[in-house]
């Protein structure tokens, strides 16, 4: 059975719910004399756990898709003295996987935290956190009082409350003095560019990896956290490899899922459901969010909302996303509303093959795929918006966005 955590999406407090004890989702806070209990001490010997991150690949649980060693292994090849990042800084607005694990197992993360400063050689640990997320932010800053001293010092960092703020180079570019805003692509494992290494690594493969330190190969299992958006709910569960989509399914009957999060990728409910959530036949999960579309509600308005949304979130400062994405974003107003709209979707995906790999981060390439992804999955509301009709029986919003969008 799938382990799930409850998120709310309009309370600001967050509601827990367990439904199967699992390492990561079992939704109780664990203290730092809960945590000891349960896990034991995190072995000081890392050679094994190096072995064992070697063997599994395990990683990419903030989508860039990039093993843990082979981020390590860059960081201690450019030598010692560098810094060790938890990435807590959820941009995304549907994923909660990232408050979840903070508010639950934070000392998991930490372990983590400080098994890659050790390997790496690292002066400090930072722990980088959007700074409007005050639940999480508390419960980041309880545990690191909690545990006292460690082997490299922690610091908790504050980033601005963007979507972009919490992409690899922005957090670089924040922690060596700069603005938070992203200014190259993280080439193959490295995270930086020159200097000290920053290694950035997401919260969740953190947590995985104190955990492999715990139960080494013998005890690994592939599992991963997921946030499904259905009904107005965020729920975050633990999934592993046997799970399907299908298995994710509450009291709504979808007719589509985002699946990725805002730069993933739309896909048919009905081609979805029976594909595996884990391993070389899935999905690609990115930042692990399935945001359910229910039946009924129009996927060409809200892929035009995403769009906006995205192009209001990004730093402005490259072109594709000072212009080309907000034209993107207008085309896509302008289908959605069924005004016009005859030439739209050649429009939208001249505009999206424009914008798409030529900004200095990858922020346009995932508002192209997911628009790409819209106008494939969504093809017969596409021709009806085309013709000045709607399929849908509502217009309404169903997915979660902050209000901010491009100014009018
Ligand atoms: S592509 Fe967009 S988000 Fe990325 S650095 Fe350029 S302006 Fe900023």
């Amino acid at each position: 059975m799938i382990a799930t955590t409850e998120v709310g999406l309009r309370a600001p407090e967050l509601a827990f719910e367990a439904l199967a004890p699992r390492p990561l989702s079992t939704p109780v806070r664990m203290g730092i004399q809960e945590h000891r209990a349960l896990f034991g001490p995190m072995p000081l010997d890392l050679r094994p756990l190096v072995q064992a991150l070697a063997a599994t690949g395990l990683g990419g649980y903030g989508g860039a898709g990039v093993a843990a060693i082979r981020k390590w292994e860059s960081a201690a090849r450019d030598g010692a003295g560098g810094i060790a990042v938890a990435n807590a800084a959820e941009g995304e607005p549907a994923s909660a996987k990232d408050a979840a694990i903070w508010q639950t197992r934070p000392h998991l993360v930490l372990d983590g935290l400080e098994a890659a400063a050790v390997a790496i050689g690292a002066a400090e640990s930072v722990v980088w956190v959007h700074g409007g997320d005050r639940e999480t932010v508390h419960a980041i800053e309880r545990a690191v009082g909690e545990r006292g001293p460690g082997l490299v010092p922690v610091r908790v960092v504050h980033g601005p409350d963007r979507y972009v703020s919490g992409e690899h180079s922005a957090i670089v570019r924040a922690l060596r003095g700069g603005a938070a805003v992203p200014r190259f692509r993280p080439t193959g494992a490295r995270s930086w560019v020159g200097g000290a290494p920053v290694l950035v690594n997401n919260s969740e493969t953190l947590a995985r990896v104190a955990l492999l330190a715990r139960t080494g190969l013998a005890g690994h299992r592939e599992a991963a956290l997921v946030t499904v958006v259905d009904a107005g709910v965020r729920r975050v569960r633990e999934v592993d490899a046997g799970d399907r989509y299908g298995d994710l399914r509450g009291a709504s009957s979808p007719a589509a899922a985002l699946v990725g999060g805002y730069g993933g990728r739309w896909h048919d409910w009905r081609e979805l459901a029976e594909r595996p959530l884990l391993g070389a036949q899935a999905p690609e999960l990115g930042a692990g969010v399935v945001a359910l579309l229910p039946e009924g509600v129009c996927g060409v308005c809200e892929t035009a909302r995403i769009a906006d949304w995205m192009a209001a979130e990004s730093a402005r400062s490259c072109g594709p996303c000072r212009f080309g994405l907000p034209e993107l974003a207008d085309a896509l107003d302008v289908l959605a509303a069924r005004g016009r709209a005859g030439r739209a979707p050649a429009r939208i995906g001249t505009l999206a093959d424009l914008v798409d790999g030529r900004g200095a981060c990858a922020h346009p390439d995932g508002v192209a795929r997911m628009v790409r992804s819209a106008l494939r999955v969504f093809g017969d509301d596409v021709t009806a918006h085309r013709a000045g009709r709607c399929l849908a029986r509502t217009q309404a919003s169903v997915l979660p966005l902050p209000r901010h969008g491009r100014a009018r």
